[in-house]
């Protein structure tokens, strides 16, 4: 997108984008643009809904109830959806926020809340991990928001892992592994749709390790000498992932 609209604000909305469309947003959206950002007609905005691209978008009306907008000119065309599965033992609270959103900067596609032996959080509200991932997607410029799957204990996901995944390969982050470069184990999966699991707070139990260990798909990796907590991990091995296989390159 040119970075003149950088600037601008980003809005994910539902309906479809095309030229010369007409939009109007809900009560919340309405009332972020006319009220928080003071936003009038006339005033510009992006649009993207994850399908259609980015639309540079112009304010027909600034009730705080119900703003409408009209389309002007695509400014970004629809980039692929990430096809990364990011699987994760839910943290508590702002923390939760934390990685749902930096999942989301960093690129997965799928975010995954699996529930682990030490996993301190058990009811989620994905109404709330969804309204993460949409504020992150709006201000890091990706054009799809990524799904937020239901929660899945860790022997379901296992279970069901190569029905639903098929040859998917599951890099799991394994903080008792002899610290390592994870480097090459990644590397060697160049060409794999894949994903990536983060334990708890509390790390994996013995008896989780040995399962995971024991799955043909899973590639258990090191993050280095240090332990990490769930949320760096999150975002170092992401990183990683990316910058090897992924699309940073
Ligand atoms: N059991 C320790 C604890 O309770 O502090 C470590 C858990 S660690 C905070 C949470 C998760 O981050 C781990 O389950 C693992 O997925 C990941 N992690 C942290 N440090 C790591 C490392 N050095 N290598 C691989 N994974 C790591």
């Amino acid at each position: 997108m040119p970075r003149t609209h950088a600037s601008l604000p980003r809005l994910y909305i539902e309906p479809d984008l095309g030229q010369g469309a007409s939009i109007a947003l809900g009560k919340e959206q309405s009332l972020y643009l006319a009220a928080v950002l003071r936003k009038t007609v006339g005033d510009e905005v992006v649009l993207f809904n994850g399908r259609d691209g980015a639309w540079l978008s112009r304010l027909t009306s600034d009730s705080k109830k119900s703003v409408t907008l009209e389309t002007i000119e695509q400014v970004a065309t629809q980039t692929p959806v990430s096809d990364l599965w990011y699987g994760f033992a839910p943290l508590k609270t702002e923390r939760l926020d934390y990685v749902i959103q930096k999942a989301t900067e960093m690129g997965a596609g799928t975010i995954a809340p699996v529930l682990t032996k030490f996993t301190q959080v058990s009811r989620l509200k994905h109404e709330k991990l969804v309204a993460n991932a949409i504020e992150a997607a709006e201000q890091c410029e990706v054009l799809s928001v990524p799904v937020v799957a239901a929660e899945i204990t860790l022997a379901a996901l296992l279970a069901g892992w190569t029905t639903t995944q098929g040859p998917r390969k599951l890099i799991v982050a394994d903080e008792s592994a002899t610290s390592a470069s994870p480097v090459d184990a990644i590397a060697a999966l160049r060409g794999h749709p894949i994903g990536l699991l983060i334990g708890p707070e509390g790390g994996f139990s013995d008896e989780e390790r040995a399962q995971l260990r024991a799955q043909p798909f899973v590639v258990p990796v090191s993050l280095g000498p240090r332990i990490l907590r769930a949320d760096t991990a999150a975002v170092a091995a992401l990183a990683v992932i990316q910058a090897i296989i992924g699309d940073w390159r």
